[in-house]
């Protein structure tokens, strides 16, 4: 299927490894020009040239930290107008209800809500003005579905889905739209890192951490970064202009709901 993405340019945030990096992959691979950032710039650089390489596309690679102001400035300055915006940061860690302290749930809003919030108040305007934009924030299936253990995840998530509830509808009549992918677990770093808490918090190794959880999806395997990619890209394309503030799981069934 042709998603009408030629030509179109994306910048996704978080993306030199994991499912930002799915994201852009698969935008490229429908000819979308790209943006992508990441602090460390070692990683970052090698995915741009490596998406260039593939794709034949132009990829312009912002080493900085996207929470900070002054990193998402300069990422900002770099994209210029862009058509389509997918946020993404690094995920806050996990821990016990009675661990987390004022500065800890800052830290989380401000990676994981506060900071998609700014990137889409800088570039909705450019998207509204052109009749046309496509905005996908990654968040997690922990917004359906709590996962107790990352209760910072939760809370900050969970005010981000409320901001696009709300502000989907108001950009909907500009061509605009904003959407949630609910990533359940995928095989990347992330998840190799709360593996690797459970597999020393039970006295297991990592192989059994791994088998154990993906015993509790139905799919029973976990995620790869392309299946969520290519979820994105759709999300992105032209013939998904009538899919308005949907939060939308990508878990293999993980989250055990009718609706
Ligand atoms: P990952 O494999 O650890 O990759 C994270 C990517 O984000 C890397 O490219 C990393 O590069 C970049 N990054 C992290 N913090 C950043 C920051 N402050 N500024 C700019 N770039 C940053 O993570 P992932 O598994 O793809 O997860 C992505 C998001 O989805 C996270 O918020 C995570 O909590 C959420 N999620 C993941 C899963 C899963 O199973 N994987 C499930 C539910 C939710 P640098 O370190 O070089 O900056």
């Amino acid at each position: 299927m042709d998603l009408g993405l030629k030509g179109k340019r994306a910048l996704v945030c978080a993306a030199s490894k994991g499912l930002g990096r799915g994201c852009a992959e698969a935008l490229a691979a429908a000819g979308a020009d790209l943006v992508i950032n990441a602090r460390g710039a070692e990683a970052l650089l090698a995915a741009a040239e490596d998406i260039r390489q593939r794709y034949g596309v132009t990829v312009t690679p912002v080493a900085a930290d996207i929470v900070s102001e002054d990193g998402r400035a300069t990422v900002l300055e770099a994209a210029g107008p862009v058509d389509i915006l997918v946020t993404n940061a690094g995920g806050p860690p996990p821990g016990l209800w009675s661990d987390w302290e004022r500065a800890d749930f800052i830290a989380a809003l401000d990676a994981n809500m506060l900071t998609p919030i700014a990137l889409m108040k800088a570039l909705l305007p450019g998207m509204i003005d052109r009749g046309w934009g496509r905005v996908v924030n990654i968040t997690s299936q922990s917004v359906k579905a709590p996962i107790p253990v990352l209760g910072l995840s939760n809370s900050a998530r969970a005010g981000l889905t409320g901001y696009v509830a709300g502000t989907a509808r108001q950009v909907a009549p500009f061509g605009v739209t904003i959407n949630n992918l609910l990533p359940g677990i995928h095989a990347t770093d992330r998840a190799d890192a709360l593996d690797r808490d459970v597999a020393e918090a039970d006295g297991i190794s990592l192989e059994e951490a791994r088998a154990r959880r993906a015993a509790t999806i139905p799919a029973r395997r976990y995620g790869t970064p392309a299946e969520f990619g290519a979820a994105c890209a759709f999300l992105c394309s032209t013939q998904a202009g009538f899919i308005v503030g949907q939060n939308i799981l990508l878990d293999g069934g993980a989250t055990n709901s009718v609706l």
